[in-house]
């Protein structure tokens, strides 16, 4: 099918920020293709879960009804936490859902590529490309180079390419961290069978709501993989007495022992001990976000969304929905009738990607901050001065700014101030 628009996309990384582009987009008549590093999609998968906000990007996007076949539970259900002491007897400190009731998704991440790769036609859908660099040309297009020493030219280029992004080099230049810090801060994912637990003795009720085990620069989360026995099981420890450090030069992923996680989680109560002797295969997490944040998105026609914008600590569950607003925000913006080449360009104000810019660092770095905020107060229970009374406090509504956001009405209020603007124009 030709494409409606008089220019070209590319969009660099076939995550779930990338595709989910790729498919909204393809959905209005706009063709764009999409170059993927690894020799297939989904190649590394974990689960995510998605809140009220994700999942009405989703929606806006139309792929939501896809998504949900797939996911975890075919209909959205209650996602917040239940806070419980990590030491001592887990007691409930705070149960956010009786306050703050919403609902969202599971999704395993190969899963929602599953879901919507289908949906594209693969003649656009390019394995093995991994773009090492974007070039301007004198025409006003760009050309993405690629490592196999192939190039592809192109007038828009949307940068989907993740943490560790090449393309957010074309905005903040030759920074040798790329804008990028560990966070002190490491995440062991595991998964361990109910039915094990039950027969150690576990008296928590890990197989209901998900909970949040807060401790002393640690905490670990666990909820029910739906329809199966699983517990899924993601342990963080934080090392708060040092600033952030540089990116870590070695692997960001790796298989560990359980033995490395039994001295960080000795002062941790008897359950969250019987969690921890009986995870499966553990592997580890360097938790890495963007730092210094990034003020604007967008650099001519390159446009960062996602994780290449701002990847951030995830300890509110809200990375990809952020990503997923982005997109969501893109593809209105891109897919408005009167949005053509000669309007795409950010270097003046009203424009496509001007618009973009207004309203996502904004927005995204906001949520940015309170993921990492978050962490402080998870990791903060049993520190002098932190009780649950503290920890209540700390809690309350801390989860609203992210998924109460009507997205929509943000843009359709730009997109009128964009009709007028083109309309005096004419
Ligand atoms: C422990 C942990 C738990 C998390 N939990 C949640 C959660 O519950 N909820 C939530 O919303 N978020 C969560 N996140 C964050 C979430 O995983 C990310 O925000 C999300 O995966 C970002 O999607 P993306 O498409 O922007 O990037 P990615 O998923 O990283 O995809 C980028 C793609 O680009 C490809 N690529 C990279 N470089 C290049 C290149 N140069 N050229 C071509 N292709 C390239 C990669 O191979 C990859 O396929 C969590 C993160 C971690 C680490």
């Amino acid at each position: 099918m030709e494409s409606t628009k008089d220019f070209r996309v590319a969009i660099v990384g076939g995550g779930m920020c990338g595709i989910a582009c790729a498919v909204g987009l393809a959905a209005k008549g706009i063709r764009a293709d999409v170059f993927e590093a690894a020799p297939a999609f989904g190649a590394v998968g974990a689960g995510v879960g998605l809140g009220p906000n994700a999942i009405r990007a989703l929606e806006g996007l139309g792929v939501l009804e896809a998504v949900m076949g797939k996911s975890d539970t075919k209909e959205p259900t209650l996602r917040s936490f239940i806070f419980v002491s990590g030491p001592g007897q887990h007691e409930v400190i705070y149960d956010y859902s009786k306050y703050f009731g919403q609902y969202g998704l599971g999704i395993y991440r190969p899963a929602f590529l599953e879901a919507l790769l289908p949906l594209l036609d693969p003649r656009h859908l390019h394995l093995n490309k991994k773009c090492t660099l974007v070039t301007s040309l004198a025409s006003g297009s760009y050309k993405l180079h690629f490592e196999d020493g192939s190039t592809h030219e192109t007038e828009l280029v949307i940068g989907a390419d993740g943490v560790k992004s090449n393309i957010r080099r074309s905005l903040v230049g030759n920074s040798p961290s790329n804008n990028l810090v560990f966070a002190n801060t490491v995440a062991y994912r595991g998964l361990v069978p109910h039915s094990t637990l039950v027969k150690a003795g576990i008296t928590t009720n890990v197989n209901g709501m998900p909970l949040c085990w807060m401790g002393r620069d640690k905490h670990i989360i666990t909820f029910p993989l739906s329809g199966t026995d699983k517990i899924n099981v993601v342990l963080f420890a934080s090392n708060y007495s040092q600033p952030m450090s540089p990116p870590r030069e070695g692997p960001w992923v790796e298989n560990v022992p359980r033995s490395e996680m039994a001295t960080t989680y000795e002062d941790m109560g008897g359950d969250a001990k019987i969690i921890i002797g009986h995870l499966d295969g553990t592997s580890k997490w360097y938790i890495h976000s963007v730092n210094p944040l990034l003020t604007s998105y967008v650099s001519g026609r390159i446009v960062l969304v996602g994780d290449a914008a701002h990847a951030m600590q995830p300890h509110l569950g809200a990375g990809v929905g952020q990503g997923f607003e982005d997109v969501y925000v893109l593809f209105r913006l891109l897919a408005h009738p009167s949005t053509q080449r000669s309007n795409l360009d950010a270097s003046s104000t009203q424009t496509t990607l001007s618009v973009y810019d207004k309203l996502r660092p904004r927005r995204a770095n906001m949520v940015l901050e309170a993921s990492a905020r978050a962490g402080r107060i998870f990791d903060g229970f049993g520190k002098p001065g932190c009780d649950a009374e503290w920890a209540r406090r700390e809690l309350a509504g801390i989860w609203e700014p992210v998924w109460n956001h009507d997205l929509k009405q943000e843009v359709d209020e730009e997109l009128t101030k964009l009709d007028k603007k083109h309309t005096a124009n004419l």
